[in-house]
């Protein structure tokens, strides 16, 4: 196929266009580090001091070694092999699907290091003490990695993202530019930064934080850092585990990758998604049975929705639910609109925006900060919403309408 004709030129820009794209690669990171160091316990330095610090070798190295280690189980470690969806230049890419190994290895690891440390896990008080300084080399990671992918998207003729390929030098780095960058046929670069290096740090943050309370409480555990460590795990553990439910996301098949998604993979998700974690370990909350029961129903409740309504839209996809309702369309696929999703187009938004809420209860009424999760969750949510909405109502055209008839709310059911 001609070159042109299979990468056109975007037109169509989002986050307000390269000036939105500056905004937010300044934005971003700076709100990290703020709201980070509103939670950073003793001494409090100046930015300029962060900065100074990670010239230090041994973050860069510990930083190196995580994402090295990462990569080295993914590529090594035993797992099955999917094929992803078909690409609009005809290819299906292969994807290996290992989460369960590499899971399953880090806490083998983890629970060694227990018993040979006697629980001191030195490895877990150094992430505690230095979760800034780390915050900040993986915000210079991401940069450097972007920059990797934005220059190797020249290389060949590789397969652009859609809305990636504007020409403008800041917009396509930060949006992306290649579609499913890869070193070699098999190390698949997006896929291992959306499940590996951030999901699996936040876990490992959430836990030097209860770890931190044991430490310095007398071997005592707090219900409120229990709570928050396995609610979390909880969703890691799902989303890792269920990787293969990633190869038909909007951030796989259509968003390239590029310095959003990186600094959104790597940074944002570790170092802020924790942040209920991190407040807790300075100012630990006793819950108390009423208070966990209370938040372990909401929790429930989500998860409930948000598994078994995506779990649906997947078996009925692979034609294993053929008696429920549905909109026959033009392009062949059929939309679903019975069961979970005559509720809303989008009831497993919902269900995920009732995970988040639970979480940041853990943290019951001290503080506003840590409800900064559920606030950004729910713009997520709704921009994804929109972009969905754009994106169907271009490929499904009448039918899309029809299907809005027959399923009116869009997230949440007789609200929106
Ligand atoms: P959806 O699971 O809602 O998928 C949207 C796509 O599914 C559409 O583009 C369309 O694709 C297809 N589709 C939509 N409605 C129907 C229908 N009624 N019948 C058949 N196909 C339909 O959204 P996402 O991929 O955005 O999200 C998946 C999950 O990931 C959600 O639960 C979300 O909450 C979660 N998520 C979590 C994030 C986090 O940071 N924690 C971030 C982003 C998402 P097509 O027809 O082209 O196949």
């Amino acid at each position: 196929m001609a070159k042109k004709q299979l990468n056109p030129r975007t037109t169509n820009f989002e986050f307000g266009g390269p000036i939105g794209a500056t905004v937010l690669t300044v934005f971003l990171p700076i709100f990290t580090i703020l709201i980070n160091l509103q939670l950073t316990p003793s001494k409090i330095h100046s930015v300029t001091y962060y900065l100074n610090f990670c010239k230090s070798s041994h973050l860069w190295i510990s930083y190196c070694l995580w994402f090295s280690l990462l990569a080295a189980g993914d590529l090594l470690l035993p797992g099955k092999t999917l094929n992803g969806v078909k690409l609009r230049d005809g290819k299906t890419l292969k994807y290996k699907i290992n989460g369960i190994s590499n899971s399953v290895l880090l806490l083998l690891i983890l629970a060694l290091r227990w018993k040979l440390t006697d629980g001191e896990m030195p490895e877990l008080q150094y992430l505690y003490e230095n979760h800034l300084h780390l915050a900040i080399i993986s915000i210079i990671f991401s940069v450097y990695l972007s920059c990797f992918v934005y220059l190797k998207s020249f290389i060949n003729n590789t397969l652009l993202a859609l809305g990636g390929n504007s020409g403008n030098v800041i917009y396509d780095w930060f949006i992306g530019r290649e579609l499913n960058p890869r070193i070699g046929s098999s190390f698949d670069i997006k896929l291992f930064c959306e499940l590996r290096p951030g999901m699996l740090l936040w876990f490992l943050i959430n836990l030097s934080c209860l770890h931190h309370y044991y430490v310095t409480h007398n071997r005592e555990l707090n219900d409120s850092l229990v709570l928050i460590n396995l609610l979390q795990a909880l969703y890691i553990f799902d989303g890792v585990l269920n990787e293969e439910g990633l190869l038909t996301m909007i951030d796989i098949t259509t968003d390239g990758f590029g310095f959003m998604l990186a600094f959104g993979d790597l940074t944002f998700v570790p170092f802020t998604y924790a942040l209920q974690a991190r407040f807790l370990s300075v100012s630990p909350i006793h819950l108390g049975k009423y208070r966990t029961s209370l938040i372990l129903s909401l929790m429930s409740l989500g998860y409930w929705i948000f598994h078994s309504s995506n779990r649906e839209k997947s078996q009925f996809k692979k034609g294993k639910l053929p008696h429920l309702k549905a909109i026959q369309t033009k392009r062949g696929t059929k939309l679903l609109c019975d069961s979970w999703w005559s509720v809303s187009q989008h009831i497993n938004y919902f269900g995920d925006w009732l995970i988040s809420l639970s979480w940041c209860l853990t943290t019951w009424f001290q503080t506003p900060l840590t409800y900064y999760y559920s606030v950004y969750f729910a713009v997520l949510l709704f921009h994804r919403q929109k972009r969905d909405e754009k994106k169907c109502s271009e490929k499904y055209g009448n039918d899309w309408i029809k299907y809005q008839e027959r399923v009116p709310y869009k997230i949440i059911p007789y609200v929106y």
